[in-house]
């Protein structure tokens, strides 16, 4: 029995971390409920087993809803972190003595294993070491190859592998860790849709784990250090989608200069035509109470204007009391804002830059076409996804109906803004293209009897990248009547 879920009309996307706080089948589809399109998997937390049966949920639960559902595996990447504690966190307190050094034995408030080895040769006395997204500070006062001894500057609790930056010295890092490698590896293995790849510094990056990926899954860029926004473009080139990275690009770089970067990481990446997520802190208070600030509704709007395609909660909705309030609100934040008529207007500041080829003519002609001949949406029939992510780019005020015959692709553009994606039996002829398209704007709630639609596809079917032609129709609103139950 599948279970029918409002249509959804919001066009940016929610993606969800999940976590402790949300893992289980009965929380991944309240949150789905809730709002949630994609769902986050940190590859940060917990081992591959433990992956297996948060993925199968999600994949059992795609089957109840019969929706396609996008899961992003994030990789750890070279990020620092902090061993466990055997209570599982400690309370640092400003002035203490505090150790990091190589012992795995779980930590105390005295000391906690730092798993990296390059930290203990290239930190320097008097270097900050900055915890948990920045929040609480240590400074080196003496170290050796086996202990980094510190001062608590600014205390606080500190939880198990909890993240660490060091700003202050240059630390030679890799690309992909071996975890990485064998994380990516289990990724694809497991069919997930996209790989995050953090801490990216160079377009190099990308290819390496492109390489590793063969293609299976999509690959997703996170921003988060000064390097990458040192050659943003050509990274958002080499990538098929982006994140803006905010927690600890708030921390390599000081807060004040991340909304600048977020609007600029923001504006490149839909300019380039790749999806952008606006990550971290979104609603970060809703981790310990069912409302946000007011200060946060505002970043999470902001986000929305700026015409990012998706929007993410982190420890809101994997760790935090109330995932799905969480979840509920940003859903709510997302529709007042895209109900404000200023919403079209502000999207569009975006100048874009097609390429100079058929399918951007056609991605561009279908949006303007819905304007002047007031169509109600947008429908393209896509085997690679590509036509979808055009459209998509262009920002028409009409839902993008996607018809594809591959459950990955559905999958992949579950993060790209306005994309409603409908796995179909593929079709043979124009006629019943055409056809197809009506029906199922109808089936999915896309367009009613009597409305406009402009179908988007390439010709002859079945031959990826030729989409070549667009069509301007009408629905009658009986085409339903022969077809029950259709795909
Ligand atoms: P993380 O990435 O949650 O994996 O650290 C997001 C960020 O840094 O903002
Ligand atoms: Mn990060």
């Amino acid at each position: 029995m599948t279970k029918a879920i409002a249509p959804r009309s919001r066009k940016v996307r929610i993606l969800a971390t999940l976590g402790p706080a949300s893992n289980t089948p009965e929380m991944i589809g309240r949150l789905f409920e809730a709002g949630a399109d994609a769902f986050r998997i940190n590859m940060s937390h917990g081992d591959q087993a433990s992956k297996v049966p948060v993925i199968e949920a999600i994949r059992a639960m795609e089957k109840i809803y019969d929706r396609p559902t996008t899961i992003l595996a994030d990789l750890q990447g070279p990020k620092l972190r902090v061993g466990r504690f055997a209570e599982g966190k400690v309370l640092l307190e400003v002035g203490k003595r505090f150790v990091l050094d190589r012992d795995p034995t779980p930590g105390d408030a005295n000391r906690v294993e730092l798993p990296h080895r390059e930290i203990f040769v290239a930190i320097a006395r008097d270097a900050r070491l900055l915890l948990d997204d920045g929040k609480l500070v240590l400074r080196v006062t003496d170290h050796d190859d086996e202990q980094i001894v510190t001062v608590v500057e600014v205390g606080g609790w500190l939880s198990n592998s909890k993240g660490l930056n060091v700003p202050d010295v240059v630390l030679p890092m890799a690309a992909l860790t071996e975890k990485d490698v064998s994380d990516l590896a289990f990724a694809v293995e497991q069919k997930v849709d996209w790989i995050a790849l953090s801490f990216v510094q160079r377009p190099e990056d990308l290819a390496e784990a492109r390489k590793l990926i063969g293609g299976k899954t999509a690959l997703l860029a996170k921003i988060e250090k000064p390097s990458a926004v040192a050659r943003l473009e050509e990274i958002v080139e080499a990538c098929d989608g982006v994140m803006v990275a905010r927690g600890d690009l708030g921390v390599e770089l000081p807060p004040q200069s991340v909304p600048p970067l977020q609007k600029r990481i923001v504006e490149t990446s839909r300019r380039l035509g790749r999806p952008v997520i606006v990550a971290t802190q979104m609603l970060e208070s809703m981790i310990t109470a069912p409302t946000p600030t007011r200060a946060e509704v505002s970043d999470v709007a902001t986000a929305v204007y700026d015409g990012a395609d998706a929007i993410m909660l982190s420890a809101e909705s994997a760790a935090g009391d109330w995932p799905v309030e969480s979840v509920a609100m940003m859903d709510a934040i997302a529709n007042a804002v895209e109900r404000d008529p200023m919403h079209g207007d502000r999207v569009h500041f975006t100048v874009l830059k097609p390429d100079p080829t058929t399918a951007d003519a056609l991605a561009e002609a279908a949006k303007n076409i819905a304007v002047t001949a007031s169509a109600s949406a947008i429908i393209c029939f896509t085997l690679s996804g590509s036509t979808a992510r055009r459209i998509a780019r262009e920002r028409p005020g009409v839902p993008i109906l996607v018809l594809t015959p591959k459950k990955e692709t559905a999958r992949r553009l579950g993060l790209l803004w306005g994309v409603h994606a409908v796995v179909t039996r593929d079709v043979a002829s124009f006629e019943e293209m055409v056809a197809k398209a009506k029906r199922m704007a109808l089936r999915n709630h896309i367009a009613k009897g009597g409305d406009r639609v402009v179908v988007c596809a390439g010709v002859p079917f079945g031959m990826p990248g030729s989409t070549n032609v667009l069509h301007v129709t009408q629905i009658i609103g009986d085409e339903l009547k022969n077809y029950p139950g259709e795909r």
